[in-house]
């Protein structure tokens, strides 16, 4: 099974990083494929370009071979529907999909373009905190439910499995709004994608990128490197 992981991704951390790993784990899926929306239908337009989302997410996945970065929401024009994304990941691949989705996502799944559609071609697993209390479900989904990995396994599409994941109260809107005070993002992300957050001022307010700012920032940079190299 493969597993898809789509979200904005304004900027990625660990909160979308390590549930994807342990769903991941737990289902034994062949591959995860974080999927960076351009333009998505549900919510606010991102702060970063879609060039530097992509860019975080490649850094994110890098060092975890089972990780993949797919960039085809990006490369299609016009919003991003995951149906339409299904159907191609369809295409394409000869396996069953999983679509991973927070408590937060799932929540108004049922509002989203032709999702009958997408539970035609994907299961979905839902990540809770530990102790998640599973609400009461509409029954389009009670019917759907999965008690095990191996309902998912000996099904094609169409099942919703609600699984715990360590929780990490991280999220992006809390990042950019502390990076717009001039906080750091580091510890909240790979230390690579802090980095290139840094190095190309991303989410930081107008006046934090003139250049006597960023030649400024970018000393820190160096001293705190040099600091290590020279450890
Ligand atoms: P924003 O604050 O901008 O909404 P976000 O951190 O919620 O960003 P999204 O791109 O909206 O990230 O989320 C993509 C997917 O990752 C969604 O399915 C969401 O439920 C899930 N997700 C986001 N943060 C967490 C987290 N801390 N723990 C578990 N799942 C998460
Ligand atoms: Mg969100």
């Amino acid at each position: 099974m493969i597993g898809i992981m789509g979200g904005t991704f304004d900027p990625i951390h660990f909160g979308h990083l390590r549930p994807a790993l342990e769903v991941s784990e737990r289902l034994s899926l062949s591959q995860v494929r974080f999927i960076p929306c351009k333009v998505p239908p549900h919510r606010d337009q991102p702060m970063a370009s879609p060039e530097d989302r992509l860019k975080m997410v490649e850094l994110s996945v890098k060092n975890t071979p089972e990780f993949y970065l797919d960039d085809r929401e990006l490369r299609r024009e016009g919003a991003s529907y995951s149906v339409d994304t299904l159907k191609s990941l369809c295409e394409e691949f000869d396996e069953p999909m999983v679509l991973m989705l927070g408590a937060d996502a799932f929540h108004g799944f049922n509002r989203w373009k032709n999702w009958r559609a997408i539970l035609e071609m994907a299961h979905i697993v839902i990540s809770c905190r530990p102790g998640y209390k599973i609400p009461k479900l509409e029954s389009w989904a009670s019917g759907r439910m999965a008690e095990s990995v191996e309902e998912l396994e000996n099904s094609k599409a169409g099942k919703l499995l609600f699984m715990e994941v360590t929780q990490l109260a991280i999220s992006a809107t809390d990042i950019r709004r502390q990076r717009l005070e001039g906080l750091s993002a580091r510890y909240l992300m790979p230390i690579e994608v802090a980095d290139y957050i840094t190095e190309n001022q991303l989410y930081c307010n107008a006046q934090d990128t003139d250049s006597s700012q960023s030649i400024e920032v970018n000393n820190i940079i160096d001293l705190e490197r040099h600091a290590v190299l020279s450890r």
